[in-house]
């Protein structure tokens, strides 16, 4: 189908937002200026099941409403559908958000049919619990282009304490496989290995991260990433860290306008469209894709309200937001020492 012209908004920018701000996010989308990404999300979070194997103490997984865990075969067209009028704008759709993807047995088909409709990137983001040889072979074969992986400890005792149920070898194993399948079979599928790092100020979490590093470069190719990230709370829902209080110092709360209200959409498998990654439940609710079209709920009163709240640097009004930095560029990656 043909990309649709770029239509005014029905919102326009107040002339009281942050300046210097909103010209950063702008200038971080590759967009003239912050109205334009009013037009259709670039980036999209598309829960196609809500369920995982794993149960880390660092996740809110026991608190999701498990009451529809897979995304129905009408809701799931209805989006590819819409996102097909728009495959030069949009720039990247993970078919995940909260759970483990490669539980939806259906899942290959499914970033089948999202590249079938034009969609020029597309990610999945696992545990590589049940990353077998079919099952990578299988999304390799379907056109992933991205697989990240959350693998955060080559040792077994503490991959195992952090991601509970999962099985450090066969995890490892997995891994290591699907990097020789991807360049057998789709070398460019980029292959982005991401640990979560608590504490990483402390000695000897760096020289587990450089452990980590040191165990996976030999695998990774020229263009595919290892990444170290900081912890996160998931929007103030989970803290699980006995070091850490649950208190913000002042310069830990931000004003700054959160990119991810002008650049990505997250849908449930409801088919609800929540705030944001950390809102899993979609307690800030800002539309329903069964009820409306995706362009609709974009550019919608419930967004622009919470977009109004950001942009006018008052964020912390959402309880979500307070202290958050998960898409503060300068918090988004951990560089070790040295
Ligand atoms: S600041 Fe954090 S909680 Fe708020 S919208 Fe952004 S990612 Fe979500």
């Amino acid at each position: 189908m043909d990309e649709q012209p770029l239509t005014a908004p029905k919102h326009r920018v107040p002339a009281s937002y942050l300046g210097r701000e909103m010209d950063d996010l702008a200038e971080r989308l590759n967009l003239a200026k912050i109205e334009d990404a009013l037009y259709f999300p670039k980036y999209f979070q598309i829960e196609t099941i809500r369920h995982c194997n794993a149960r880390c103490p660092f996740c809110a997984v026991e608190q999701w409403d498990m009451s529809q865990p897979l995304m129905r075969d009408p809701l799931f067209d209805k989006i590819v559908e819409e996102l097909a009028d728009y495959t030069e704008w949009v720039e990247c759709v993970n078919m995940t958000r909260s759970g483990e993807p490669l539980l939806d047995k259906k899942i290959g088909r499914r970033i089948k049919r999202v590249k079938d409709a034009g969609i020029k990137f597309v990610s999945l983001t696992t545990n590589a619990s049940l990353l077998n040889e079919k099952r990578g072979r299988e999304i390799l074969e379907a056109g992933v282009d991205q697989l990240l992986i959350s693998m955060d400890s080559v040792d077994k005792e503490e991959y195992e304490s952090m991601r509970v149920r999962l099985d450090f070898d066969t995890v490892v194993d997995n891994i290591k496989q699907f990097f020789r399948l991807r360049d057998a079979v789709r070398p460019e599928t980029l292959i982005r290995v991401r640990a979560i790092c608590p504490h990483p100020e402390k000695p000897e979490r760096q020289e587990a991260m450089r452990r980590w590093k040191a165990f996976w470069e030999p695998h990774a190719g020229p263009d595919d990433w290892l990444q170290i990230k900081p912890l996160h709370n998931w929007g103030n829902a989970k803290v699980w860290d006995a070091e850490d209080d649950g208190a913000y110092s002042d310069d830990e709360i931000d004003i700054d306008p959160c990119i991810v209200l002008w650049s990505t959409m997250h849908i449930t498998a409801m088919g609800t469209v929540p705030l944001c990654p950390h809102d899993t439940d979609a307690d800030v609710m800002l539309g329903d894709i069964n009820k409306n079209s995706i362009a609709d709920v974009w550019r919608g009163d419930a967004f622009q309200a919470v977009r109004d709240k950001h942009g006018h640097g008052r964020r912390n009004e959402i309880s979500f937001c307070v202290g958050c930095r998960s898409f503060d560029p300068k918090h988004g990656t951990i560089e070790l020492d040295g």
